[in-house]
């Protein structure tokens, strides 16, 4: 299905299409670098892009079997949207920011942490969950011929960069295509998310993603 979001077209669905993130006439300017930019949601994408669009052509990439409630997922893609929306719209002369939205495959992500069911947030299972959004956007990125890829979740606090750094720097050596090395959360990255998702009206959720967070969230308020 394609939808339109401001002055870019946006696709949605499994088909590989995707918007550059260049402006009309771009090739007039000199070539940005492209990079695809793997988005774990709205909220965190909000300071990622502000940071990045002035100097790299991008493409946010919604991809994350992780959020294994299908409204949850839906609700997340329709923030990110959002977000891109009113950014593109308010930047229209200056840059935008492209999107492409990967297949919903929860269950490619249940079979890898199933027996990691009980591992607190920050364990190994989610540095398999980290590992499946980060290798299948480096996939993407080598697919589509983009120059970086990297990712939005280094903007959470709870999100231990070295452990994403080192797995972007393997998928580089994979891939052939370069890690954007860039910790989001650094230069109150989280802090400026949290104003620009107040800015902007954005869904802001309490949990990081998969059920096992989820319920965890609510026996920490119910303790
Ligand atoms: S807590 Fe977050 S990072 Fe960890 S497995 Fe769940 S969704 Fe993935």
């Amino acid at each position: 299905m394609e939808k339109t979001a401001g002055c870019m077209p946006v696709i949605i669905g499994d088909d590989i299409s995707v918007t550059s993130g260049e402006l009309p006439g771009a090739a007039l300017l000199p070539k940005k670098p492209s990079v695809l930019m793997h988005a774990c949601c709205g909220p965190c994408s909000t300071s990622c892009v502000e940071r990045t669009a002035p100097d790299y052509a991008l493409t946010l990439y919604y991809y994350n079997p992780n959020i294994t409630d299908r409204e949850e997922y839906y609700l997340r893609r329709d923030t990110l949207l959002q977000f891109l929306e009113a950014f593109n719209e308010e930047h229209k002369d200056m840059y935008t920011a492209g999107y492409l939205e990967g297949a919903y495959e929860p269950e490619r992500y249940i079979d890898k942490v199933m027996p990691l069911a009980d591992e607190p947030e920050g364990g190994r299972r989610c540095d398999i969950c980290f590992a499946l959004r980060l290798a299948e956007t480096a996939r993407k990125a080598k697919e589509l011929g983009m120059d970086y890829f990297t990712t939005t979740m280094s903007v959470s606090p709870h999100k231990n960069y070295e452990k994403i750094r080192t797995l972007g720097l393997e998928l580089e050596e994979e891939t052939g295509v370069k890690f954007l090395d860039i910790d989001f959360k650094k230069k109150n990255g989280f802090g400026r998310s949290v104003e620009l998702s107040k800015k902007y009206g954005l869904y802001r959720q309490n949990f990081c993603g998969c059920d096992f967070a989820r319920y965890a969230a609510v026996k920490r308020k119910r303790d």
